[in-house]
């Protein structure tokens, strides 16, 4: 029997039914009177959405679905910004969020939330984390923390609510520094970026520092079944994951002890799948492009914002017994990868399959260039490196095979596609936080 998921009692209470069984019929009602409310506001408040939903009438909404009939918001809206989004005056703004992607130039996108929205992001961060951690837990968080309002400082706030004692570590860039604090701090819970968490424990195991550890979140970055499968061998610890993205308001949904998707965050965020072509709205259960509309915020309020992750809703009633709707795995990105032309489409999933399930890979970079001729260029960060050469010899050697039985590259290395091999010069993971991508390089 699987312990009662706590976010439903939270969302029972956000959504004004303190103390009782949350059902799907409560959670419909409220979110559609949140819905009305959100768009009347942001028609009234924004310059954006006054033309955006000119021809909409909020209070006649009379079923969710209907959301179906409004346009889109996309990321090029965040990064214009012309006319603004914002809602509210600027001295009621505590936080702006600026996103620079490295796939595409231009201006970054801007987001802005106020003390209110990040206290709702806090509030979730204390109740998902309690799907994993328990009073007295020591929980070591490998995320950026420094600036009040970001991930690590948000964490360390909710875990210290429900007496769990956080250590704000930070990103673990250098492996021995991070794998140290890990041994000394005798933690219980681990929350950090796939491969950055995956880097650190094999560290510890390559230096023969075991570690125990019970049970780890995985967020800000897809974890690829390699890291997953390793990272358990290694801890034997209990894997969580999270879903989420700076526009969501950094918490969209976590997973609970049945490990069968993420439970969203449906107090504060209607979820949409939809066809990335189409836009229209696909069957449970199918794959299809995740959308979404803030339900609470008035900062920046987001109306059915594309996020450019693939995913798909999970039919049927969870092994905990949750009502909150579940989101599969992200299992791509709509714009995802490099065309390798009659090898189809590479994606940084793929690479991570590959190249993670070799031990000592602790990173790597993938550089593309579409040539002519075409190339493709890794850059494997090892753990605990050593002086010696010969295991750097050993390890292009195997990443190299591990490269070209990847169906893609296999069928683009027929039509001349080459493919090299280095690897860093230390043990030290690249500073960039967040999402990994493949880097596409200019043509020459
Ligand atoms: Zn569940």
């Amino acid at each position: 029997m699987l312990p009662t998921n706590p976010l439903d009692a939270w969302t029972a209470q956000q959504i004004g039914s303190p103390g009782a069984l949350l059902t799907r019929a409560d959670l419909a009602a409220y979110q559609l009177r949140q819905l009305r409310q959100t768009l009347a506001w942001a028609k009234a408040k924004s310059p954006f959405y006054r033309h955006r939903l000119a021809d909409f009438d909020a209070a006649g909404l009379s079923t969710l679905d209907a959301l179906r009939e409004l346009p889109f918001t996309t990321a090029d809206d965040l990064r214009t910004n012309d006319p603004p989004l914002l809602c509210v005056s600027q001295s009621e703004v505590s936080r702006i969020v600026t996103l620079e992607t490295s796939a595409t130039s231009g201006p970054a996108k801007r987001i802005f939330f106020t003390a209110q929205e990040q206290a709702a992001t806090l509030d979730f961060f204390d109740h998902g984390m309690r799907v994993l951690a328990q009073p007295g837990d020591r929980v070591l968080i490998l995320f950026p923390g420094e600036r009040p309002g970001s991930v690590g400082e948000l964490l360390a706030q909710a875990l210290s609510r429900q007496c769990a004692t956080p250590i704000a570590y930070g990103w673990p860039q250098d492996l021995a520094a991070a794998a140290a604090a890990l041994r000394r701090e005798r933690t219980d819970v681990v929350v950090g970026a796939p491969v950055p968490l995956l880097a650190v424990a094999r560290y510890a195991a390559a230096t023969g520092q075991p570690v125990r550890v019970r049970s780890v979140l995985l967020s800000a970055d897809q974890a690829s079944a390699a890291v997953r499968r390793c990272l358990a061998q290694l801890w034997g610890c209990e894997i969580f994951e999270h879903y989420g993205m700076t526009e969501m308001g950094l918490g969209g949904g976590v997973d609970c002890a049945a490990h069968a998707g993420y439970h969203l965050r449906e107090s504060e965020l209607l979820v949409e799948i939809v066809d990335p072509v189409s836009g229209e709205p696909v069957a449970d259960g199918e794959p299809g492009e995740v959308v979404f509309t803030t339900l609470t915020r008035r900062g920046m309020p987001l109306v059915r914002y594309r996020s450019g992750d693939i995913s798909r809703r999970l039919p049927g009633p969870c092994a905990c017994g949750s009502p909150l709707t579940r989101l599969g795995r992200i299992e791509r990105r709509v714009a995802a990868g490099v065309d390798l032309g009659a090898g189809g489409t590479l994606t940084i999933g793929a690479l991570d399959e590959a190249l993670l399930a070799i031990e000592f890979v602790a990173d790597f970079v993938p550089s593309w260039r579409s040539g002519p001729p075409p190339s493709l260029h890794v850059e494997v960060t090892q753990v605990a490196r050593v002086a010696a050469t010969q295991r750097d010899t050993a390890l292009v050697a195997e990443v190299s095979t591990a490269l070209a039985a990847i169906p893609p590259i296999a069928a683009a290395m027929a039509n001349g596609l080459q493919f090299s091999v280095s690897i860093a010069r230390d043990d030290r993971l690249p500073g960039r936080v967040g999402k990994r991508s493949i880097v596409v390089e200019p043509s020459p």
